[in-house]
């Protein structure tokens, strides 16, 4: 079987080619799978019976199943996914006010190591393929009502993306296609935890998509410590490949700085971050923590957040500060999949990083 959303290289048109089936039924099938949210290759009723009833025999659709769908009234639906070989992920719709933004993961777990994140608590299992990353954005499309499409899509689910971009940019070539979901390039955004060699491919490659760099400490003693992979890396030349592709691309970066209490939200934090970011065109997106069950660490005060931001705002940072949208369903990284897991068998064990 082959999954129908897998793009590269598009196996249903040389499927049809070989049937000598005309060029239009490719354009019809992607339509219904697109556009006209068809729930099964049954439904795609403009396309001849005896087609409708080979493509299921070759190809399948829907790979994943839905394992449970949480709602919440600010319009947040979160979707825990279970993937042909058992394995699970999430992913996530939010509404803000005409934004109908999606959330989608890109691999099992993680390997980037952020102690307080619950994605990688037991590691990665594997990659996602371009199918299973398009499927994602299929299901959470269809949960919006006949008169209403997706706008934006944020890479910020599980996983880390530049550590899967062969199969993501293909996925996201399916979103950006205007045959595909027709989302510009502009309103997809992709979250990093900085891997240079991979910022400095997708400079080359496609810089058309925001780039997101997750930094969470301002200097690299205690990233080392947040993020494990960081030991490896070093903001130096996260900030120089960050760098390059603002230049490659033009378009204002977004850093994120997810704030924990007592350990990288003290005005001493600020300050070195301010000098850190000063003369960057780039955004601050601060997150307040959002809990994860076993884990030691704490969200700060509203107060404490206020401060961390002043500090930066009188440097002349421009900051935003993330709600926390969705915060009741578990809608950060992993959360939902861990509380599945805890809930279910043998759960992975956390080795929350001892910081004094
Ligand atoms: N691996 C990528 C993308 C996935 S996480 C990255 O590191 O950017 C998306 C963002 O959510 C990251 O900034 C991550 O640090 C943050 N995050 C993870 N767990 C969180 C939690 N429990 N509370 C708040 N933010 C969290």
């Amino acid at each position: 079987m082959i999954h129908i959303l897998e793009p590269t290289p598009d196996p249903l048109q040389a499927w049809l080619a070989e049937r000598g089936v005309p060029g239009f039924r490719f354009r019809q099938i992607r339509h219904w799978l697109f556009t006209g949210r068809a729930a099964s290759f049954e439904a795609m009723s403009d396309l001849p019976k005896s087609l409708r009833e080979e493509l299921p025999g070759s190809f399948s659709l829907w790979t994943m199943r839905v394992v449970d769908h949480k709602k919440t009234e600010d319009g947040t639906e979160k979707l825990l996914l279970e993937l042909s070989d058992g394995q699970q992920i999430e992913c996530v719709l939010l509404r803000d006010g005409v934004r109908r933004t999606i959330c989608i993961s890109t691999q099992v777990g993680c390997a980037m190591g952020c102690v307080f994140c619950a994605s990688g608590l037991a590691g990665v299992a594997r990659n996602l393929t371009a199918g299973e990353i398009v499927e994602q954005m299929l299901l959470l499309d269809r949960l919006l009502p006949a008169d209403e499409r997706l706008s934006h899509i944020v890479v910020m689910g599980m996983g880390e993306p530049l550590a899967n971009l062969d199969a993501l940019l293909p996925a996201l070539a399916e979103a950006s296609s205007p045959t595909g979901l027709g989302i510009s390039a502009r309103r997809i955004t992709i979250s990093t935890v900085g891997l240079p060699p991979a910022i400095e491919r997708l400079s080359r490659e496609n810089c058309r998509f925001n780039l997101a760099v997750s930094l969470h400490a301002p200097d690299d003693h205690l990233r080392d410590q947040l993020v494990k992979v960081n030991k490896n890396i070093g903001l130096g030349d996260i900030l120089q490949a960050a760098d390059a592709y603002f230049e490659a691309s033009g378009r204002r970066l977004t850093y994120e700085y997810v704030l924990l209490a007592g350990l990288n939200d003290q005005v001493e934090h600020a300050r070195r971050l301010a000098a850190l970011l000063r003369g960057r065109t780039a955004l601050l997106n601060v997150i307040p923590y959002n809990p994860v069950a076993g884990l030691p660490y704490r969200t700060p005060s509203g107060a404490a957040v206020d401060r961390f931001v002043e500090v930066l705002r009188a440097a002349g940072i421009n900051v935003f500060v993330r709600e926390r949208k969705g915060s009741k369903i578990d809608a950060a990284c992993g959360q939902l999949r861990r509380a599945n897991m805890l809930a279910s068998k043998t759960p992975p064990e956390p080795t929350p990083l001892e910081l004094a």
